[in-house]
């Protein structure tokens, strides 16, 4: 039987619902070959994730960076996925930190913004639900939600509200800093849902090339927020540069209602992608 790979997840060490321990657990009862975990701009959850690992399962240990293109005004906000990579490295180690930070900054001022429009949702507690893990959206969305003042976390995402009006931007990495961080770190940057228009402009297939020049090495085309055109035009454009391509579901337990699994990523990428590694190894459980 094909194995069933799911390379995108995330757990309370970012904006997921499900401890990394959970996570793996749950991705074992999904089915799953192999998981990787990708929290956004952190690598606290893969101790707990490596020491909860049930037998079979191999993990991938991996994050999901917030990056910035300066190619277009405004800068536009982009995601990698970068994978086995060396958490000790220092460069990478302080940019992670740095982006954490600005996370904090942000939210802090999205929710100042909210409150300067007699929205009732408080910073504290935010922080709070978010439980020491990196902040983002999805904990404010809560709150909004909890105030009553939207149904659900897309609601939440909609342009009256996080999505566009109460949508600040983050000092995030240069997305070609980025990449060569994580090639020097030994990791594989995989440039996550790259034509999600679903969620505001998308990249032209221009700068993808010159990423793919600098180190890029995938592209995540079966995701969620792609349209079966879109997943498409990501397969045509990854044989055209040479890159491998991965799906995966970009779990984030209740946050988001796609399930561990929904979409997979073909063993022979996967083993393209492990071959292309030097930071540190996948791990399967005895
Ligand atoms: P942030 O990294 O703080 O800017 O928030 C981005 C995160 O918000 C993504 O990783 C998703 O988890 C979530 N997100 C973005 N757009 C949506 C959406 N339309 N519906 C639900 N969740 C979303
Ligand atoms: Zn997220
Ligand atoms: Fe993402
Ligand atoms: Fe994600």
């Amino acid at each position: 039987m094909t194995p069933r790979i799911d390379l995108h997840t995330h757990s309370t060490a970012s904006d997921g619902t499900l401890g990394p321990a959970e996570l793996v657990r749950a991705a074992a009862e999904a089915g799953l070959d192999v998981v990787a975990i990708t929290d956004h701009d952190t690598t606290a959850g893969w101790a707990p994730a490596l020491r909860a690992l049930p037998p079979g399962l191999r993990l991938v240990r991996g994050a999901e960076l917030s990056c910035r293109w300066y190619g277009e005004q405004p800068p536009m906000s982009l995601h990698l996925l970068a994978y086995l990579f060396d958490p000790d490295h220092p460069e990478l180690v302080a940019e992670l930190a740095r982006m954490r930070a600005a996370r904090l900054t942000r939210g802090e001022r999205t929710v100042e913004l909210l409150r300067a429009d007699g929205v009732d949702v408080r910073w504290p507690e935010i922080l709070a639900t978010a439980g020491g893990g990196t902040v983002g959206r999805p904990h404010i969305a809560q709150a909004l939600i909890r105030a009553g003042l939207v149904a659900t976390t897309s609601a939440a995402f909609g342009p009256e509200w996080l999505g566009e009006r109460y949508r600040l931007p983050k000092e995030d990495i240069d997305v070609f800093q980025a990449v060569r961080l994580v090639r020097a770190a030994g990791g594989v940057p995989v440039f996550a849902h790259p034509r999600a228009s679903r969620r505001g402009p998308v990249v032209p297939d221009t700068l993808i090339a010159e990423l793919a020049a600098v180190g890029l090495a995938g592209l995540e085309a079966d995701h969620e927020d792609h349209s079966p055109a879109e997943r498409a035009h990501v397969r045509g454009l990854a044989a055209d540069l040479d890159l491998l391509v991965t799906g995966s579901s970009d779990f984030h337990g209740t946050h988001k209602t796609v399930r561990l699994g929904a979409f997979t990523t073909a063993p022979e990428a996967y083993e393209r992608l492990v071959a292309a590694s030097s930071g540190v190894t996948e791990v399967a459980s005895a």
